[in-house]
């Protein structure tokens, strides 16, 4: 009989969790989550994200001890943990989930591969979604996930044998990163709230009626707030499972098609469409790390240096004062500056918003995509670093493969909230200026400005940039470089390691018969899909 340690990583759930239910099976087990310094002391940490964690942690350990099994919970580097518990407890299994994480999780994981094997300890690990380890060609990955989503759901376990005499532990309730304290219980002030039951509510509340308007509220942050699904969080803590989240949309699907509900169907479809997306662009990180510190297209080194040459498109501020501006919401843009002290306050952004955040930086204010995509990481309570580096180099038009994307942040602002209620909610500042001149404040004349209560350069800034002299500027240094004989022979490479196939398997809803199966190429639109082609384009 084997003795067993469950070490819980992105997987904070009781359903559908592979290890746990191997653990019941097994024999004496314990399940442990680790609360690693290595994370803390990471540039993408932010305490929102371990409140987050823990209170995940916390339910699920109400949920396990009914059943028998300790939720261990320790403080300290992973090997030095295991080490610890090894000297105390003697166990010869240690299961877990694969985790595609930044480096410091992968150069962990070796270290813990190492430990395991100087021990002879088996450690075991079981996918987790869709993404393959080891994975040496991307033809026929779509087929590969639909068969790992459709496979039938683990039960919850029932009853473990537990380890006797293992201490607990609690969770502790303030962190100290270099040299800074922080409280780590404090109230998780998001919507929707951690855990697997709080998950499964929202999830089903979308299925069940809120997803009907899902395609058209996508994109403005004012409708994207409840009319996306808004599970991302659990998702990347793993609260949820994708595929309890894959079968249950799917069966949703096929009752609103049964019912008649043609407009649940087709939200639910274009919903079913982001589960995709979710592994397809996790297995680029998986299949290749270093994208989380260098360019997908190498020909792009160099393309961003540090400050800027004159005539380069964000003259004349510094680097670092550009960045700052940036991260506080005082770029002088108000879509820019609402979204992004809407995401510092709140922790979550909707899709297009954090890709005009990433656009104006990447092109009008020619800032590299690693700082900016730290601060970013740090803001997302749902941080998924696969997802999060594809998307922060797409964006920045560094994968060599996609269409450039310049997101006008006037432009935006006018589609997405043409009557100024998320600026003026988000900018203050703003919030006197008439309607006509809210999106393009500087415009105002002196009177106007003082009678609205923002002078220019006093209550608010003036714009970083001239928009449309930074985009053009930009736009020429991207194609000048994607012309380059070098960068077309690059993107060849690029799209076959990391693009989508067409796959001929049956597509998103439609198991079921009806209409024209999509070609898998859909899956890298990029996440541009979300609006029908003509609106596609941003400006
Ligand atoms: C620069 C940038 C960085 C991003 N970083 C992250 C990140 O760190 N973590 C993260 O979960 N998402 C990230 N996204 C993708 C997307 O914005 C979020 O998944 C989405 O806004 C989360 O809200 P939701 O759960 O309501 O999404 P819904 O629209 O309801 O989608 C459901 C799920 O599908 C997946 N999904 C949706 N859109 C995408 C997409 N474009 N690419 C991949 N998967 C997608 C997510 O898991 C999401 O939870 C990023 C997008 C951009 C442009």
């Amino acid at each position: 009989m084997s003795r067993c340690l469950v070490w819980l990583k992105r997987d904070l759930r009781l359903m559908d969790h592979a290890p746990l239910q191997a653990a019941s099976l097994l024999g004496p087990s314990a399940a442990l989550w680790i609360l690693e310094p290595q994370w803390l002391e990471s540039p993408e940490f932010h305490p929102r994200q371990l409140a987050f964690a823990q209170a995940c942690v916390t339910e699920l350990r109400a949920a396990l001890a009914p059943r028998g099994l300790p939720l261990l919970v320790r403080v300290g580097p992973a090997v030095q943990v295991l080490q610890e518990l090894h000297a105390a407890h003697g166990f010869d299994q240690l299961l877990s989930h694969e985790e595609t994480g930044p480096g410091w999780t992968y150069a962990r994981d070796l270290a813990v591969a190492a430990w395991c094997r100087q021990r002879s300890v088996r450690w075991r690990e079981w996918p987790q979604h869709g993404v393959v380890r080891r994975l040496k060609s991307r033809s026929g990955w779509a087929g590969r996930w639909a068969q790992r989503m459709d496979a039938p759901v683990g039960p919850a376990p029932l009853a473990f044998a537990p380890w006797a005499g293992a201490d607990a532990g609690e969770l502790p309730t303030a962190i100290h990163r270099s040299g800074a304290a922080d409280a780590a219980n404090a109230p998780v002030a998001e919507v929707p709230l951690p855990g697997e039951r709080a998950g499964l509510r929202v999830l089903d509340d979308f299925l069940g009626g809120r997803g009907r308007g899902y395609r058209r509220s996508l994109s403005s942050p004012l409708t994207a707030e409840t009319g996306c699904s808004r599970i991302s969080a659990h998702l990347a803590f793993g609260a949820l499972s994708l595929r309890v989240v894959h079968q249950r949309t799917e069966a949703a699907i096929a009752a609103a098609q049964d019912g008649g509900d043609r407009a649940l169907a087709s939200g639910l479809r274009g919903f079913a469409g982001r589960l995709r997306w979710h592994c397809h662009f996790m297995q680029k990180l998986e299949s290749e790390p270093a994208i989380e510190f260098r360019h997908f297209a190498r020909a792009c080194d160099g393309l961003r240096p540090g400050d800027d040459a004159p005539g380069s498109p964000a003259w004349g501020v510094t680097q670092e004062s550009r960045l700052r501006a940036w991260q506080d919401g005082l770029t002088g843009y108000p879509m820019v500056d609402a979204c992004m002290r809407s995401l510092n306050a709140t922790g979550w952004l909707n899709f297009r918003m954090r890709a005009m955040l990433v656009s104006f930086a990447a092109y009008h204010l020619w800032l590299h995509w690693r700082p900016t995509g730290l601060h970013l990481a740090r803001q997302f309570t749902d941080f998924e670093a696969g997802i999060h580096w594809s998307q922060m180099q797409m964006q920045s038009g560094t994968t060599g493969i996609n269409t450039l994307r310049i997101y006008s942040p006037s432009k935006q602002a006018l589609d997405q909230d043409p009557q100024g209620d998320f600026i003026r909610r988000w900018v203050p500042e703003l919030a006197q200026v008439p309607l006509a001149w809210l999106h393009r404040p500087w415009t105002m004349d002196a009177t106007l400005q003082r009678e609205s209560l923002c002078v220019i350069d006093t209550h608010y800034p003036a714009p970083i940039v001239d928009e449309q002299a930074a985009a053009r500027l930009a736009k020429d240094a991207m194609f000048g470089l994607r012309k380059q004989r070098a960068a077309r022979a690059e993107a060849d490479r690029i799209q076959d390691r990391h693009g989508s196939r067409k796959s001929g398997l049956p597509q998103v809803g439609q198991r079921r018969g009806g209409s024209k199966p999509r070609p898998d190429t859909q899956l890298d639109l990029f996440g541009m899909a979300d609006v029908p082609p003509s609106q596609d384009e941003p400006r």
